[in-house]
């Protein structure tokens, strides 16, 4: 069996690890020219973190971790205004939660499928033709390729969703905030944040600051937005929303690349009313992005890749797989994607004075006995198949 997939992200990567484990001769493409080294922090755990388990990965997700204190939120004149200890979420998580980079989750499926898939940098998909038994894919290198099933798992703005099944508009539902991220180096504001994540916030704004495991600084920024439309210079927008914060803030910014370089984007999910058409299934952010106000992206695009793989094996024809693992993976998504539409967004970033010293009384509050199961269920979800059970 022969698959094509478009993006060698973190849900293209692990579905090329798993299609590769049950025999399947796999094609990655990715429009980057090659690994991307910026990216952000992320929390790992739930359901991704119970698939590096099954694929044997755990070990090594540990040591591209990087141990976190606490979180500190700080006022613009870095009064603490609230601290939680990372005990919280790690009893809350049951010890099942990593800090990672992306580059660096990213790296640890890259190992695992090391060469034994073709993977194509600077490369894309031009055209899919369905065809009664599977797909013909022509990539932008030139070559034609017969597959039994194409996987577009090329992020939230997917180019296989806009070829197979149509326009961005249809699918995207935006939260009413914009993202940026970036890394750098700096000395003395490694050694301010040290192991503690610092959040620098305000109304309808707020920028993280964590050290990366080489003692880089990785800077998180989210502000509300009314209009979806990025803007033209990125950077610029940053330095306007965020000088406010005070100095902490100031310094990171000053280290902002240019907008080129620094990622960019809106807070958004994809919903779809099916996720796969002929023999092209999305998978990831592409499929079912819930957000980073989740928390829970990558650990989906990871947990779809195995159930993928799973059904495939077990199943008899590749769209009767491609339904099973839909229905499987959807029950998880909906409750995420239903839980921020619900309350998350204005949760993770207050609208308004109130609503900020509330959060920091909650933040405050999650030392209390009693509070982790509060905080499981906020960050797990109430009702949690095991992925061993899902896929099997
Ligand atoms: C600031 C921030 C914080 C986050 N925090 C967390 C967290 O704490 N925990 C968590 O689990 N998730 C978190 N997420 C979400 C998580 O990063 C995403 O859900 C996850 O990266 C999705 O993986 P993916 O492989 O589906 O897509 P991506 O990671 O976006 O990968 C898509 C890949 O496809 C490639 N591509 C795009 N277009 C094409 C094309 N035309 N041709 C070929 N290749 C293409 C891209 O270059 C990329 O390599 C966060 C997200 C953000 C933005």
């Amino acid at each position: 069996m022969r698959a094509v997939i478009c993006g060698a992200g973190i849900a293209g990567l692990a579905a090329a690890a798993r299609l590769h484990h049950h025999g399947w001769e796999v094609c990655v493409v990715e429009k980057a020219p090659g690994p991307r080294p910026q990216g952000y922090m992320i929390d790992f755990f739930g359901p991704g973190y119970e698939t590096l388990g099954l694929m044997g990965l755990r070990s090594r997700l540990h040591e591209l971790g990087r141990r976190v204190d606490g979180i500190e939120y700080i006022d613009s004149e870095e009064r603490v205004r609230a601290r939680v200890d990372y005990a919280a979420f790690e009893k809350a998580a049951k010890g099942e939660i990593v800090s990672l980079l992306r580059p660096d989750l990213e790296l640890l499926l890259r190992e695992t499928v090391g060469d034994k898939v073709d993977l194509r940098y600077a490369t894309t998909i031009d055209h899919i033709d369905d065809t009664p038994g599977g797909a013909t894919v022509t990539l932008s290198d030139g070559s034609i390729h017969d597959a039994d099933m194409v996987v577009g798992a090329d992020g939230i703005h997917s180019h296989v969703r806009s070829l197979v099944f149509g326009p961005e508009q249809d699918y995207l539902y935006y939260l009413g905030m914009h993202t940026a991220a970036f890394v750098f180096d700096d000395p003395e504001t490694a050694r301010r944040v040290d192991r503690k994540f610092v959040m620098l916030d305000d109304v309808d704004a707020q920028l993280g600051l964590y050290t990366t495991r080489d003692d880089r600084v990785a800077v998180f920024a989210v502000h509300r937005s009314p209009d979806m439309a990025l803007p033209a210079d990125p950077r610029e927008v940053l330095q306007q929303r965020f000088q406010h914060l005070g100095g902490l803030a100031r310094r990171a910014l000053a280290h902002c690349p240019p907008s080129d370089e620094l990622y960019y984007d809106q807070v958004a999910q994809i919903e779809l009313p099916r996720w796969s058409n002929g023999h092209t299934v999305l998978l990831g952010d592409a499929a079912y992005a819930v957000s980073l106000i989740a928390g829970q992206g990558a650990s989906l695009g990871v947990t779809g890749a195995y159930v993928l793989a799973e059904r495939l094996a077990a199943a008899d024809s590749v769209p009767e797989a491609l339904d099973d693992f839909e229905r499987r993976v959807r029950s998880l998504v909906d409750d995420r994607q239903a839980v921020v539409r619900r309350r998350g967004a204005n949760v993770f970033l207050p609208s308004s004075p109130l609503r900020l010293r509330l959060r920091y009384g909650v933040m405050k509050a999650l030392r209390l006995p009693g509070t982790s199961r509060l905080l499981r269920n906020g960050l797990i979800g109430k009702f949690h198949t095991p992925v061993a059970d899902l896929s099997a």
